[in-house]
């Protein structure tokens, strides 16, 4: 049992508030358990906070304040206490700003809110009309249950003011009701599908999990169009059987639509569903229920990690390898990780599922760490797409074409057949680069040391680092000539254009993020290509995530090359990964598939390993690599970022860093940098970078706190660690 604070015994409080301690607080009339969730005064503002534990009592007790009042939410537990300070331990993340991830539901110090309901009343109006009979009529049919105003308009086809007048009369009984009700109960026996022999034996294996009560992590890796989802599904059934709590994080709101369908599906009702675009009152309907228990699945991204679940038993982190999982700002946290470090405390089971593991889990099976299980061939009819490099050597292509004549073949006898084809290019806007034919000036943002990116769409150019925009230029900024500012080098909407002219009675769909207003449109947008709406699918790496497109025959990939380029430790990983998930679209319904790669070094071991689909041979390769230089998942690694505006000012403190490095020799760490950042100004600050690298198992947070902390950052000057990079930027 938790702990009870009586009226006017001390409590620690913690707050939002960037402050380095809970502050004492005494305990409020009626007192208030561990965990409640207070207002509390902070100098002239009150602010929300948690009551953390006893106070310190090191402070003049009659000058010590109250607790304003205890907010109507169930009380913090202690489970969820401890997963922020392991978590913050972790990401080396102060604690309010850690207990600001758990209080993202806007208005949970607000009153419950009310709406009105009806039910039959007593008397009879003196007057009866048809309008007000059917209103009666639905009332009575619904025997003593009560509808909202919305509700009984609609079904008896009133106007509001009809049931308004009813109620005057007493005819209908109004009735205050709270707002934030529980969520449907989901059935966990409500449509299951009848499994294949090896989906089956997977299913049991993860049932069996859950039922232990146990914590475990297992990595579900199935080839696209295995069946994964419906295998979590039974996961999910099992833990709602067992009465406690699910939670399944998906990497791209625009894939939640089509999963809720198959939720409704498979267990009779919708979920709760948390992400960014879930409105303020529904948020914090969510965040009470899950508290309260009157939500059993939830539906979300990676911040759902953070809601304060009654009784959480699985986790189900879904396409586990995908980079936006990492939450590349403010806190820096990867929720794949942070899943298996809540799941380890409350003892749930967390499921990774993919077609293309990263390393880490990878590894991480093959240590014994997670248990894996593998579903190697798809469901039903469909069979794997097959994989062929075009050599864009052997290709003739005149000046400013991207789509090889081979490939346009191949497109073409698509589109007789009646089939769908998908052209992929994972670079957003019209033109990555925009130069002038009499100087050579190339336009940059003004703030960033970054290309503007053309995007005719929008008819300007945009800055993909900071957002700023302007529009285009009719002279060279540079040297003033007219008419001589060219596009250079092809982005999604300049494809289009050369697939308008190759494929003129084609129907076209891109797909782009910024294409679409909303969630919303782009779901739209996916639901007709699904249906056929569109002959050949032009698209970015949203195109690459999940999506089903039964029609879809034929991925043809514009420059498999593009992710090789560059440094990035991960660089073949998200190659390998990405071109796997592309080609994944191919072929998902009876007909079969073929992806074809438009690169120009066929014979890259990268590019070799992706069309020969030798996948345990291409992990067993990077991973020695990685294990022989040290890198993760063989080592550790931690990023430090300065920035400023002034440039000299991030260059002393980045070399007196990397000179002041006995914190981390003591732990065999070592220093590299500093260096300018790859983008070395981004809206305005110029940023330097210094990376860490540590071996495995040293207790390198720590180390780095002792290191940091020598430190004093003034004025313009910020730092910010991110421990296990995944990007470089
Ligand atoms: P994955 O998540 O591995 O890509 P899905 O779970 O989306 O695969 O399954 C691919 C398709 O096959 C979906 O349309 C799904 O409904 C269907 N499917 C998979 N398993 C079964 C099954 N046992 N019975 C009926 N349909 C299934
Ligand atoms: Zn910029």
């Amino acid at each position: 049992m938790d702990a009870f604070y009586d009226e006017g015994t001390l409590v620690a409080v913690l707050t939002t508030q960037p402050l380095d301690r809970a502050l004492d607080y005494k305990a409020p009339e009626g007192g208030c358990w561990q965990g409640a969730y207070v207002e509390v005064p902070l100098g002239p503002r009150k602010v929300l906070g948690v009551v953390w534990g006893p106070g310190q009592g090191d402070f003049d007790y009659a000058r010590v304040r109250s607790v304003i009042r205890v907010l109507d939410a169930a009380p913090m537990r202690d489970e969820l206490r401890s997963f922020l300070e392991r978590a913050g331990d972790y990401t080396l993340t102060p604690l309010p700003a850690m207990l600001r991830l758990a209080t993202r539901a806007p208005g949970l110090g607000d009153a419950p809110s009310m709406r009105k309901i009806y039910r039959l009343g007593d008397s009879e109006p003196e007057r009866m009309t048809d309008a007000r009979r059917r209103v009666l009529e639905v009332l009575s049919d619904m025997g003593g249950l009560a509808l909202t105003q919305g509700e009984l308009a609609e079904t008896a086809g009133v106007t509001p003011s009809v049931i308004k007048g009813l109620a005057k009369m007493g005819a209908v009984r109004e009735e205050e009701a709270p707002r934030d009700t529980p969520f449907p109960r989901l059935d966990p026996d409500y449509g299951g599908k009848a499994l294949a022999d090896d989906q089956a034996v997977a299913a049991q294996d993860l049932r069996a999990g859950v039922a232990s009560g146990r914590y475990g992590t297992v990595l579900l890796k199935g080839v696209t169009g295995s069946g994964k989802t419906e295998v979590y599904l039974e996961a999910v059934a099992e833990c709602l059987a067992q009465g406690r709590q699910a939670l399944v994080l998906l990497p791209e709101i625009a894939l939640t639509a089509e999963f809720l369908t198959r939720v409704e599906a498979r267990f009779g009702a919708r979920p709760a569903e948390w992400h960014s675009g879930v409105t303020v009152t529904e948020r914090r309907r969510v965040w009470k229920q899950i508290a309260a228990g009157g939500a059993q699945l939830v539906v979300g991204a990676r911040s759902a990690l953070f809601l304060p679940y009654r009784d959480l038993g699985l986790v189900v982190v879904d396409e586990e390898h995908d980079t936006s999982y990492k939450q590349d700002e403010g806190v820096f946290y990867n929720a794949r990780d942070m899943a298996v470090l809540r799941a380890s405390i409350c003892a749930a089971q967390v499921v990774l599922a993919s077609a293309t593991p990263s390393l880490e889990s990878w590894a991480n099976a093959d240590a014994g760490k997670y248990r894996r299980l593998d579903l190697t061939s798809r469901f039903g009819a469909s069979v794997l797409p097959e994989m062929r490099a075009i050599d864009m050597r052997a290709e003739t292509l005149p000046s400013n074409r991207w789509v090889s004549p081979s490939l346009q073949s191949e497109v073409l006898a698509r589109l007789q057949k009646g089939e769908q084809a998908m052209l992929f290019l994972n670079r957003r806007g019209y033109a990555p680069v925009t130069i002038c034919r009499a100087c050579g000036h190339q336009i940059g943002c003004p703030h960033c040391d970054a290309r503007m990116v053309e995007h005719r769409f929008l008819q300007r150019l945009v800055c993909h680092q900071c957002g700023e925009t302007i529009a285009k230029p009719e002279t060279c900024p540079s040297c003033g000539a007219e008419d001589k500012l060219a596009a250079v080098g092809p982005g999604v909407e300049r494809l289009a254009e050369e697939a308008a002219e190759l494929f003129p009675q084609a129907r076209l769909a891109v797909l782009s993020s910024d294409l679409f207003g909303s969630a919303r449109a782009l779901k739209e947008e996916i639901e007709k290509i699904a249906q056929g709406g569109a002959d050949i699918v032009i698209g970015t790496q949203l195109v690459a995530k999940g999506h089903n497109f039964p029609l879809l025959t034929l991925v043809g990939v514009i420059d498999a090359d593009l992710g090789l380029q560059g440094s990035d430790l991960r660089a073949a990983e998200r190659t390998f990964q990405l071109m796997r998930q592309v080609a994944g679209r191919a072929g998902r319904a009876e007909k079969p598939g073929v992806a074809l790669l438009q690169t120009y070094q066929p014979e890259h071991p990268v590019i070799r390993a992706i069309l020969s689909g030798d996948e345990e041979g291409f992990w067993q390769a990077e991973a020695d690599e990685r294990r022989a230089a040290g890198m993760p998942p063989y080592g550790r690694l931690a990023g430090v970022i300065l920035s400023s505006t002034e440039v000299q000012e991030v260059f002393d403190l980045g070399n007196a860093m990397a000179r002041q490095d006995a914190p981390l020799r003591r732990i065999g760490a070592q220093v590299y940098g500093p260096a300018p950042a790859p983008i070395a100004r981004v809206r305005g600050r110029h940023r330097v970078r210094l990376l860490v690298k540590a071996p495995k198992g040293v207790a390198l947070q720590p180390a780095l706190a002792e290191w940091a902390a020598q430190f004093r950052l003034r004025g313009e000057l910020r730092m910010a660690i991110d421990i296990d990079p995944q990007s470089f930027f």
